[in-house]
């Protein structure tokens, strides 16, 4: 091995997520024999242990579970988010508004996939008045 190998290259689902996402898809699994959705991205089903995972577009949609704000000197860092998704999963992500107006625990929250940084990211911003 070469020093350039001391990284560890992703693997297995979490490398497909990934380039989904470098695609500009965003998707999460789901067990085919339970019917239960999978995330954070893994090989086995957490729920049944099946293999069978497939890849399917989530609906986007969510409600805020909990927020914090990483730490800052001026106290107006990034909102981390947990999100709890329409599909049963939960998950973090980012604020798309960094004034994060609307931000609330309990929020209805849309799910978008940002491209424009380093690394591909999902952020949350909250869903307008009237869409369901
Ligand atoms: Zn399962």
């Amino acid at each position: 091995m070469s020093a350039d190998d001391v990284s560890t290259p992703l693997m297995g689902a979490e490398e497909t997520y990934f380039g989904f996402l470098r695609a500009g898809k965003w998707k999460i699994q789901r067990c085919q024999p339970c019917r239960r959705s999978v995330f954070y991205p893994r090989e086995f089903c957490p729920y049944c242990q099946s293999s069978d995972l497939e890849w399917i577009t989530p609906s986007g949609l969510g409600t805020v579970y909990s927020m914090s704000r990483v730490a800052s000197k001026d106290d107006n860092g990034p909102l981390i988010l947990l999100v709890d998704l329409k599909e049963g999963v939960r998950m973090m992500g980012g604020a798309v508004d960094p004034s994060h107006e609307g931000m609330v625990i309990g929020a209805h929250v849309l799910a978008r996939l940002d491209n424009t940084g380093e690394e591909s990211r999902i952020l949350f911003e909250p869903v307008p008045e009237g869409a369901k």
